[in-house]
């Protein structure tokens, strides 16, 4: 995620945070860089250019110059402006109607349909709502296919009328079919065009109209750029909607459109796609943003990934596992399981700080287990409790099995004693023990 524009921020801000000296000359020669980085990343012109005269102005104001650690100072007032370009504090969506109505709108794809599954499964989570997804595209059989796929997929209720092309009567005829179902959330996924025209914009604008969402969400390819701050505006002249939702961060987007829709059109970014899978979306905090943008990892994100995915339960089981010394491969193989629901691992790499810019050139691909998962598949019952029966020829078999090598299998049999020593002595609360191993 907007690899390049951290790299040339990194390197703007290192000269001044290794300058034992600063001056006024090298702080205007590092804001032309940062203004230069935001250029290249395709933040809009105006944009870029207020944002270095207010970290400039701020930086005179707290008189960097004469303070201890001027690098660290800059690199707060920096992270700061970034965070408050892109709208200071998380937004969040207003759920209060019963149903509360949620209307998409965006260019065809843009990403409106798979983020309004997204959007289905992430309330159906939350276990209070009851989604109901909505098709209106009347023009593309195609796109009212894809929506039931998605609903089945996420067992999210889909309504659908192919025998009418009156948008505006399906979505009211889906808020009644809601009521009258238990449905509390209408998620109104709508037509989009390659670019936008007119009728484009009136059918959407009349939707609004009849149906009065609580939320008009309008979403966004990010790869974009340039343009998707103007189609953002042509959408807000005509729905003054109440959030964006930008997808698509994955891949090799360079941050423009994340940094300047805020300031172009004055609404928060609400949410963020991150993948083609239902779950790849995050609620967008501009804060953790600007610190993953500065290379400082989203820790907080990490955490709040691993608390979702613990299971409090299996949790004891382990710990009693673990002081029985009964931790086995099988427990093993759960732990990535468990890893693997977090996200993807080029995604959960960039939240550790420091690390995304450190490995940001290894390909660190999701099958990074596949390996371990083979050689632990290859194992017996009996391998995989009581790992100490791997002999030479069983090894030599596990391998044959699993399509790696005898080396592999020792280093994963290595990994893995390590790894069970390591949690005994946790276990024990012996913290000082695993300073000394540490250490030793
Ligand atoms: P629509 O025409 O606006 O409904 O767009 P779709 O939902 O059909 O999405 C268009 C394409 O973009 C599809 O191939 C999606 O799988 C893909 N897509 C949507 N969101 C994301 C995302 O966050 N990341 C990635 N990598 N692909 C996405």
């Amino acid at each position: 995620m907007f690899d390049n524009l951290s790299d040339k921020l990194d390197k703007a801000l290192h000269v001044l945070k290794g300058h034992g000296q600063i001056t006024e000359i090298n702080v205007a020669e590092t804001l032309k860089e940062v203004r230069r980085a935001l250029l290249d990343a395709d933040v809009n012109f105006k944009t870029a250019k207020e944002f270095t005269n207010r970290v400039k102005e701020k930086a005179l104001g707290q008189n960097v110059l004469t303070t201890l650690q001027p690098g660290q100072l800059m690199v707060k007032i920096v992270k700061d402006e970034l965070t408050s370009l892109m709208g200071g504090d998380a937004a969040g969506i207003d759920l209060s109607g019963n149903p509360s109505v949620i209307l998409m709108s965006g260019l065809q794809g843009s990403g409106k349909t798979t983020f309004s599954g997204k959007l289905a499964g992430f309330l159906k989570n939350k276990k209070t709502k009851k989604p109901l997804l909505v098709a209106c595209d009347v023009y593309r059989p195609a796109a009212i296919d894809q929506l039931h796929v998605v609903g089945e997929q996420l067992e999210v209720d889909v309504y659908s009328d192919r025998e009418n092309n009156n948008p505006v009567a399906i979505a009211k005829a889906a808020i009644a079919h809601a009521k009258t179902n238990g449905h509390n959330v209408v998620i109104v996924d709508t037509a989009g065009r390659l670019a936008v025209d007119e009728q484009m914009m009136t059918e959407i604008a009349n939707i609004h109209k009849a149906i009065k969402p609580n939320e008009t969400l309008f979403v966004v390819d990010s790869m974009t750029g340039q343009d998707a701050v103007n189609t953002a505006k042509a959408f807000n002249d005509v729905l003054n909607f109440d959030g964006v939702i930008l997808t698509k961060l994955d891949g090799d987007t360079r941050g423009g459109a994340a940094l300047s829709i805020k300031s172009v059109v004055n609404k928060p970014i609400k949410f963020i796609g991150t993948g083609e899978k239902m779950d790849a979306m995050d609620v967008f905090y501009p804060s953790r943003m600007a610190d993953r943008i500065l290379g400082m990892g989203d820790v907080v994100s990490l955490v709040e990934r691993a608390q979702e995915q613990f299971d409090e339960e299996e949790a004891r089981k382990l710990q009693k596992k673990i002081a029985k010394n009964q931790f086995g491969f099988d427990d093993f193989l759960n732990q990535i399981q468990q890893i693997k629901k977090m996200g993807s691992m080029k995604d959960l790499i960039g939240m550790i700080p420091g690390a995304g810019k450190a490995l940001k050139d290894v390909d660190v691909d999701d099958d990074a287990f596949k390996g371990i998962e083979a050689i632990i598949f290859s194992m017996t019952p009996e391998e995989r409790t009581t790992p100490s029966v791997l002999n030479a020829s069983r090894k030599k078999r596990i391998a044959k099995g699993s399509g790696t090598s005898i080396q592999e299998v020792n280093q994963l049999l290595k990994q893995f004693t390590q790894m069970s020593k390591m949690m005994k002595m946790m276990q024990g609360g012996g913290g000082r023990k695993m300073m000394q191993m540490m250490n030793s």
